[in-house]
């Protein structure tokens, strides 16, 4: 029989240090989180070569005496489980501080050379310990004041093995700048000041606020071109700063997530922020935002990994469901709005306002009474609303005769005004009380068909699809056919009715009423496209919103078509009544509006 033996307590605390600390950036968070549990008000941190030679990490929390310091550089030592929880099992469900394994401090002494200075209050002097590689090399006296100091140098120096993983130190100090930023994000009332080498390359100061807060650490212009947010939805809440879709990037760095305090990079909550943009954004752009959960502690568990930046909820459909229509409502409130593409220098004139504040006490009503109680609600409203108009301009995209809504020539009653022409057979041209706005056609037009297909999904059958007078047969290929027998009853549902008509066919019965007249084949084809592209990535939801998309694109006016003023009326009265109309399915603006005091400044009249 092999005879069985305990592991010595220094290669345990190796072998965790394998996931504790599997990287600078990963021990660094460590140390910042044991200040933050400190009380530091202020965290100041020095690395040198993005932390491969050093990390430093100074506050002025509550420090500790020579005795706590030595069990705290014990494995499974912690000051953070409550004494009425010890012997509890549930106890690490209910610890408020960030960190309560009591293993980050034993791991990098373990692997590291690693200094512990410190100095709680109402000492008069402070202390020291130097732990190399598990082994106490040095202990005694300190000056320093109150607070802790703690320092890694050499890191994985004795590990080779690890040493070989880590990377360059321009993208393990990358790795360090993001836990910062997000821990400062976290927690406004707090001061950071980070210093790579010689350069401070972040300093925020104590008892911010948090949109202020989020702005500094993100991008200045996210206050201008973010909605806040804060909803309640049982016992969790959502708070934070959400770009508008026109405020995008090409990375999804700036996605800041966080967990009743902490931040974590969670593929849920992702996902649900995808989810709620997708119908607003490019495939490849990705939104700028900074969002906290906040739900009761026994409602998730972050225990899940020792880095714990992945977390589990109890309940994964209803926090999923909750920041999907929670951000989807906030956007909506900035209902036309979008932002100005921060580097488009031929626009600085054009500004797009929100012009929620001069619409007119008609429109406001039209607002004001919306139930904004889900993402569905105010379009559905708006399909309400839309139906009013059946058989009007816009239900026309392929040029039906259509009646002309009655037109107010006083533009101040509207607020994208009067159409007053058309340019490049692209852009309609209006007169507002207060200015002149441009609107790209097709992209406005493509939004507005994408809600009207999103409010047919949610309405009644009988509105929402239109029977082909002989059912069309679409050849395809077996796993495109297979794809979208898969999905047969949500496109049913959004007025798409198809069938699988052998192996290599599908037969379609109906179009979406606002997709009717479009060519059955390409659509399909789009479809099946849209649906293997994103194959296991997305949730069916998510996949659908993008089908839509794609539909909506075939249902809308396009660029180059000729449009009557009446058309270009009522694409203008549909934007002012849908929501999240101010960008189009793919994040750009779909109107900008230059203001009259700037056309007069441009002409030397003011
Ligand atoms: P944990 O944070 O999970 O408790 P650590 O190994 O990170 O485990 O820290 C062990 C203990 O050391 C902490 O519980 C705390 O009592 C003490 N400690 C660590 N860092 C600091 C600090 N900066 N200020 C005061 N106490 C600290
Ligand atoms: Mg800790």
């Amino acid at each position: 029989m092999p005879t069985i033996r305990r592991l010595p307590e220094a290669l345990v605390n190796r072998i965790a240090a394998g996931e504790v600390v599997e990287r600078p950036s990963a021990a660094l968070k460590e140390l910042v989180e044991n200040s933050v549990d400190a009380g530091a008000t202020r965290i100041a941190v020095k690395l040198v070569d993005g932390g491969l030679t050093r990390i430093e990490v100074t506050d002025d929390g509550c420090g500790m005496d020579p005795t706590t310091m030595e069990i705290a550089l014990e494995r499974h030592a912690t000051s953070k489980l409550p004494d009425e929880l010890i012997g509890e099992e549930q106890a690490i469900e209910r610890v408020a501080t960030l960190g309560f394994r009591g293993e980050a401090l034993p791991s990098i002494a373990s692997v590291s050379r690693f200094t512990l200075e410190s100095r709680p209050h109402d000492a008069a002097e402070g202390w020291r310990r130097v732990v190399d590689h598990g082994l106490l090399v040095e202990e005694g006296p300190a000056a320093l004041p109150p607070g802790t100091r703690a320092r890694i140098e050499q890191v994985f120096a004795k590990v080779p093995a690890r040493r070989k993983f880590l990377r360059t130190p321009r993208s393990e100090y990358a790795a360090c700048l993001d836990v910062i930023r997000r821990l400062a994000m976290a927690r406004p009332d707090i001061g950071f000041t980070l210093d790579h080498g010689e350069r401070r390359t972040l300093s925020v100061q104590p008892d911010e606020n948090l949109p202020d807060r989020v702005a500094q650490i993100v991008a200045r212009e996210l206050k201008d071109n973010g909605v806040l947010l804060n909803m309640q939805r049982g016992e969790m809440t959502l708070t934070g700063v959400a770009g508008l879709p026109t405020y995008n990037r090409g990375v999804a760095d700036h996605q800041y997530l966080f967990v009743n305090g902490r931040p974590v990079k969670d593929r849920l909550l992702v996902g649900a922020v995808r989810g709620a943009y997708s119908d607003m954004l490019a495939r490849d752009r990705h939104a700028v935002l900074a969002l906290f959960l906040d739900l009761p502690s026994e409602d998730v568990d972050v225990n899940v990994h020792p880095a714990k930046t992945e977390v589990r909820f109890r309940d994964a459909a209803a926090v999923r469901g909750f920041i999907v229509s929670g951000l989807r409502q906030a956007l909506s409130t900035g209902d036309r709005r979008s932002a100005q593409t921060p580097d488009a220098g031929a626009m600085t004139r054009w500004q797009q306002e929100p012009v929620r504040e001069e619409v007119s006490p008609a429109l406001r009503s039209i607002f004001e009474g919306r139930d904004w109680s889900g993402p569905s609600a105010g379009v559905r409203e708006t399909s309400r609303e839309w139906h009013a108009y059946e058989g009007e301009v816009m239900a026309a995209p392929q040029g039906r005769a259509v009646e002309a809504e009655e037109v107010a020539t006083e533009p101040q009653d509207y607020p994208l005004g009067i159409a007053r022409g058309q340019v490049a057979n692209t852009y309609i041209v209006a007169e507002a009380k207060d200015g002149l706005v441009l609107v790209d056609q097709h992209a406005a037009h493509e939004r507005l068909v994408l809600e009207r297909l999103k409010a047919a999904g949610a309405g009644e059958a009988v509105a929402r699809s239109q029977a082909l007078l002989l059912p069309e047969v679409v050849e395809m290929d077996e796993p495109a056919c297979d794809r979208l027998e898969e999905s047969a009853d949500k496109l049913d549902a959004m007025g798409l009715s198809i069938e699988r008509f052998g192996p290599g066919a599908m037969l379609v019965r109906s179009l979406p009423h606002a997709l009717a007249g479009s060519d059955p084949h390409k659509l399909l084809q789009d479809i099946a496209d849209d649906l293997a592209k994103h194959g296991d990535a997305l949730w069916l939801e998510e996949k659908l919103d993008l089908v839509l998309g794609t539909m909506a694109c075939h249902g809308s006016v396009r660029a180059g078509r000729v449009l009557r003023v009446d058309e270009m009326n009522a694409l203008l009265r549909e934007m002012e009544r849908t929501p999240r109309s101010g960008q189009c399915n793919h994040g750009r603006p779909t109107w900008v509006k230059l203001s009259m005091e700037d056309v007069e400044k441009l002409f030397g009249r003011h």
